[in-house]
């Protein structure tokens, strides 16, 4: 017997037909196995409750949750009843009921626990426990959301607290590509993928993943595939990266244009100048990525530009402008028609010449650079959004990815 971990994305359960289909897959997979399929809301569903809450401006967090999380309910339950027309000992069970302990931060709320011996106890009356990903239950007794995308967390999540011998993320593309096959049609399918690659092109903006799940996954060592629910091709295989025989030098080039650039202008040329702004920013929770300073021409005042994610840029700018009389700059500007695009491999760390690449093919698209941000695996640009198409296609053609 094994225990299978297996999720289904939103366009993976988006209609009655595509549950059916669903339904099969897990058929297939009993034989005398016990499985936890987790399940995201139909395709469309949560950005549909997100439309409710901004109608209403709604900015009561708890009531906001409960509201995010419900399109869970529906497609477990439905998955639940086509199985159990098949004689399937199928249970639907809502975060609460497993229980999936998160906690207390609304929106983005973080798995503390999950009791194996519970999910055990569900298994003895039950093959098939049908889990709502994306949702848990906090110490005061109230729903949280995980953050979009935070399905795939709670089955790597359920995945490493069962010791799963298999955890499979199903989804409408057949693996994880070298760039996103929507964007670029040449992109190629990459066989195996380290954990430290993936976890940059989820962060850098590949969501085919969501990045806490990579995180989880690694922490924890377990083997994700990421695979299409619609052909029955071999995934991406997500391991460790001791098992990697080759290390590419670039294995994927990623956008992401959830960020805004901040410049703040004439700022004292002083020490402890930038620990007072981000130390502020930090205090609010704001994450700031990319940061670049520069002396101005007078030499005596600076500039700085940053990012910071696209949801935050308010609460930032009302910040900084509330602290005007204790930074003492002359203009803040902010830009959210940025584009950051990144390329990751776990080869450049022993090999040079990536960026010059990088830049060199921006440079020949006449496409500027507004910002740099490096790691051992991974560079990344801030550039124009509306070069997003041209710079991800010439990157990807830069360093050979594409398919022949
Ligand atoms: P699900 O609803 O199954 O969770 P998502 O929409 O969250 O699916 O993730 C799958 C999507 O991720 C794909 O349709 C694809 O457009 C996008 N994507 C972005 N980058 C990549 C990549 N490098 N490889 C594969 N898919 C990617
Ligand atoms: N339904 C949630 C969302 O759309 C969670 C998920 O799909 O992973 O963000
Ligand atoms: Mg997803």
């Amino acid at each position: 017997m094994s225990l299978i971990v297996m999720k289904f994305g939103g366009t993976s359960v988006a209609n009655i037909n595509k549950i059916r289909n669903v339904a099969s897959i897990v058929e297939n997979e009993i034989n005398g196995n016990k499985l936890v399929i987790v399940l995201s809301a139909m395709a469309g569903e949560t950005n549909k409750m997100q439309q409710y809450i901004d109608e209403i401006s709604s900015d009561s967090k708890l009531e906001n949750d409960l509201i995010l999380t419900s399109g869970e309910s529906v497609t477990i339950a439905l998955l639940s009843a086509i199985l159990k027309k098949k004689k399937i000992r199928s249970i639907p069970l809502l975060g609460w009921q497993v229980p999936i302990i998160t906690d207390e931060n609304y929106q983005k709320a973080k798995i503390l626990n999950i009791d194996k011996e519970r999910i055990n106890d569900f298994f003895k009356q039950h093959d098939v426990l049908i889990i709502a990903g994306f949702q848990g239950i906090n110490s005061l007794g109230f729903v949280t959301s995980l953050g979009r995308g935070g399905s795939d967390t709670t089955a790597v999540a359920i995945a490493s607290a069962i010791e799963a011998d298999r955890c499979d993320i199903y989804t409408d593309v057949d693996g994880v590509y070298n760039a996103d096959p929507n964007l670029v049609p040449k992109a190629k399918k990459i066989p195996k993928l380290a954990f430290e690659e993936m976890l940059e092109m989820s962060s850098l903006g590949a969501k085919v993943l969501h990045t806490r799940s990579v995180e989880l996954a690694m922490k924890n060592n377990l083997t994700l595939q990421v695979l299409s629910s619609i052909t029955k091709n071999k995934g991406t295989f997500i391991i460790d990266e001791k098992k990697l025989i080759e290390k590419e030098m670039v294995s994927g080039v990623s956008y992401s244009n959830n960020e805004s650039k901040i410049t703040i202008s004439g700022i004292p040329d002083k020490p402890g100048i930038s620990a007072q702004i981000f130390g502020l920013l930090a205090d609010n929770n704001i994450n700031v990525d990319m940061i670049v300073q520069n002396i101005s021409q007078d030499g005596v005042n600076a500039n700085i530009t940053f990012t910071v994610p696209n949801l935050e840029i308010n609460s930032a700018k009302e910040i900084l402008k509330n602290n005007l009389s204790k930074i003492k700059y002359n203009s803040l500007k902010t830009d959210e028609n940025v584009s950051k695009i990144s390329v990751i491999g776990m080869g450049m760390m022993s090999q040079s010449g990536v960026a010059q690449k990088m830049f060199r093919t921006l440079a020949n698209n006449s496409i500027n650079i507004l910002a740099i941000s490096t790691s051992e695996i991974k560079i990344s640009v801030l550039i124009d959004q509306k070069f997003t198409n041209i710079a991800v296609k010439s990157l990807h053609e830069a360093y050979n990815l594409t398919e022949n």
